[in-house]
């Protein structure tokens, strides 16, 4: 099975439109026979998307998923006061270094001069105050921090996940969300999985595309752009992962398009292709289309050519 990961220094360089084309691409729309990388024809998808972008994950916008599982992402814990045991001593209070215990007058219980609660939206679960309270009156449950989803879509099966707001652990909720999609593309014997994935370099990034088999960096031609590149690129070299870059909207700067470009192959990196400027992508976006489900739509047949090199250098099994 190969993994391919989309991703991009940072956000709004128009990867995820080029993620649904891509899911177009090698989803089923009927009962088309299709080409999977290992060159069997078959009928139906022979991908299974991811969209690991789950601080803001936006796939599913685009192509409209019918969830048929949801699932609790629960990471780290949380401090809870039960106020029937509370005695209302003080002690949490004292020991919290992230002023996430509340102190109130305690009206509501004749027993206690305050009452204290905990601010989960503060509580960074050390577990302090769970062991400081003299009387175990603080439960320390697993914080449900997300959800993550396998649907169903035109192009084929998605898997995605959304945080809660303040949720943290992006990074182990990404690695679920891209070992429910392998499992996924085993039960369903599909030979790929399409990885939309988060922007930047930080830590769900790096569990995005640690073994991948080919990394796509998405980037647009500015300075910022060859600079979000070149930080993606020393990632991808340290972690010993094949990647291909692809300009996008390239004709706004021809010149930097091929700066980026000759930069890239420095770097080690392949060219994937070039996506010109094409306001057919905003009109896909709001009707919910891939930019190559409309007829003639210029970007679309850029992104089919791009698609065509990337799936010829996984058949051909080139190294970057
Ligand atoms: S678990 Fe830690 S952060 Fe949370 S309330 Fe207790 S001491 Fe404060
Ligand atoms: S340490 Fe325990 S008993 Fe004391 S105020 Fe906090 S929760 Fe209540």
């Amino acid at each position: 099975m190969k993994e391919i990961v989309i991703i991009s220094g940072k956000g709004g360089t128009g990867k995820t439109s080029i993620v649904a084309s891509f899911a177009a691409l090698t989803g089923s729309t009927g009962s088309r026979l299709r080409q999977g990388f290992v060159g069997q024809a078959r009928l139906g998808p022979h991908a299974v998307l991811a969209d690991c972008d789950v601080d803001a994950a936006d796939l599913h916008l685009l192509l409209a998923p019918t969830i048929r599982r949801r699932e609790e992402f629960r990471c780290g814990h949380e401090a809870v006061t039960r106020q029937a045991d509370c005695i209302g001593c003080g002690a949490c209070l004292a020991r919290c270094r992230f002023g996430a215990v509340i102190r109130s007058d305690g009206k509501e219980d004749p027993r206690k001069e305050h009452a204290f609660t905990i601010d989960p939206t503060s509580c960074e679960g050390c577990g302090v105050c769970v062991w400081a309270c003299p009387v175990k009156a603080i439960d320390f449950p697993e914080r449900v921090a997300g959800e993550w989803y396998v649907s169903d879509t035109r192009h084929g099966p998605m898997v995605y996940a959304r945080l809660v707001p303040g949720g943290e652990n992006s990074g182990k909720l990404v690695s679920k969300v891209r070992e429910v999609a392998r499992t996924l593309a085993e039960e369903r014997q599909c030979d790929l999985v399409i990885v939309d994935g988060p922007p930047g370099v930080g830590c769900a990034v790096i569990a995005s595309v640690s073994g991948a088999s080919l990394v796509v960096v998405v980037t647009e031609p500015t300075l910022s752009g060859a600079h979000d590149m070149a930080r993606v690129l020393e990632l991808t070299r340290h972690f010993n992962i094949p990647a291909a870059v692809c300009v996008n909207k390239w004709d706004l700067n021809a010149d930097m398009a091929g700066r980026i470009e000759s930069d890239a192959r420095q770097a080690g990196a392949a060219i994937a292709g070039r996506v010109r400027y094409d306001r057919a992508v905003t009109d896909a976006q709001v009707r919910n289309r891939a930019v190559v489900d409309l007829p003639g739509a210029a970007a679309g047949d850029d992104i089919k050519a791009l698609w065509e090199n990337l799936e010829g250098r996984q058949q051909t099994k080139e190294t970057v």
